[in-house]
């Protein structure tokens, strides 16, 4: 059985997004063209950012689209005039954007702390403007932020709001034009990679990070990726019909089969969260270890570590968390897709006991011969 279990990486293209595509791949142009040929892709584009835009609830004119998530946050967060609050557990394309950047802790259920928030609000309080980015679900524990009561304290103290929804748009609903700013990521809702985009409140002052054309009414130079957002608008057309309520109980399921083997192995269980997201602590057997044990027994899963050069580090969100060090590299994500199934999730269950029995005997072996 092979198993595709790390949605939360990339989900993979879905059938609508690639025939999108496909359709414009052979529409000859460039949408800054004044001619025919550039007209016609251009219509292209614009139908795509209309339908982006009416299913997040927003104008069209408040789309800007990017190369991907990571643009879109350093979009909005680099050069706003202002302090900025950032959450204990955003993604590094957000947490590290701002050198001077002041940190909202979590709870130890993984949740943005709202009493920290406020005593930071009050501390910034006439002094100039304020932008709060805290992401509407976390990539790694799947834990959904209280993003409402964030939006109603910035409201209450005149600063504004941005999220990194890119986790969250298409599994779960808000009312997502509540937001100043959000940034979206077209291959973790079943888009191609390398395109994304963030939605900007008219009233917020957006400078662009680089320098070149006019395109994106001036906050993104360079062509569109016209064949990516194509495809990002199918995508998200077709994720926000998506079920995800038998995912939800199969990872349910896989938790209590696991659990009732081992107790204590889901983090933040008890915490509201995405519906294909599960965090696994095996005791004493390294992230590395488990991976590659999974990955020979058919299952892909990460670290929720993972970083881009391949390599796992430890967690920043789980140790934010307060997790021992030790604890965050004994972990690892298991992100479902719509499409699992009971034998898929009993079949890791199994896998999961068999490894970390393996690994216990291994342990023992090695304390009974070095005694
Ligand atoms: N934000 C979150 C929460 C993510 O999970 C990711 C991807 O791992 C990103 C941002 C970066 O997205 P992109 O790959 O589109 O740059």
């Amino acid at each position: 059985m092979i198993c595709y279990f790390d949605y939360n990486a990339t989900a993979p293209l879905c059938v609508s997004a690639q025939k999108a595509m496909c359709d414009v791949m052979d529409i000859v142009g460039n949408p800054s063209s004044v001619h025919s040929f550039g007209r016609n892709i251009r219509k292209e584009v614009e139908k795509a950012r209309k339908t982006i835009a009416s299913i997040l609830g927003v104008e069209s004119t408040r789309i800007i689209f990017t190369s991907g998530a990571t643009e879109a946050n350093n979009l909005a967060l680099k050069h706003f005039p202002g302090q900025v609050f950032v959450s204990a557990i955003e993604h590094d394309c957000v947490y590290n954007v701002r050198e001077d950047a002041k940190i909202i802790p979590v709870t130890e259920n993984g949740i943005v702390c709202l009493i920290k928030l406020k005593e930071l609000l009050e501390e910034h309080k006439d002094k100039g403007p304020l932008l709060i980015s805290v992401m509407a679900a976390n990539n790694e524990t799947g834990v959904i932020q209280p993003l409402a009561e964030v939006v109603a304290l910035a409201k209450e103290y005149g600063a504004y709001v941005h999220s990194d929804i890119v986790q969250a748009v298409g599994r779960i609903e808000f009312p997502w034009h509540t937001l100043d700013m959000a940034s979206i990521s077209a291959h973790k809702i079943g888009g191609p990679t390398g395109v994304g985009c963030l939605v900007v409140s008219p009233n917020l002052p957006i400078k662009p990070l680089f320098v070149g054309g006019g395109q994106e009414r001036f906050h993104r130079p360079g062509t569109e990726n016209t064949m990516g957002i194509v495809g990002m608008a199918a995508a998200l057309k077709e994720s926000v019909i998506q079920d995800w309520r038998n995912t939800e109980r199969l990872r349910d399921l896989l938790e209590d089969s696991i659990s009732s083997f081992c107790s204590d192995v889901c983090i933040a269980k008890t915490s509201p969260r995405l519906p294909n997201t599960t965090m696994l602590w095996m005791s004493g057997v390294k992230s590395e270890t488990q991976i590659m044990s999974f990955d020979l027994a058919g299952f892909s899963v990460s670290a929720g570590s993972a970083c881009s050069s391949g390599k796992i580090r430890p967690s920043r969100v789980l140790q934010s968390m307060g997790l021992s060090l030790e604890k965050s590299q004994q972990t690892i994500r298991v992100s479902l897709g719509a499409d699992v199934t009971l034998e898929a999730v009993q079949a890791f269950s199994q896998v999961w006991q068999a490894i970390y029995k393996k690994c216990l005997e291994k342990e023992s072996n090695y304390e009974l011969r070095s005694a």
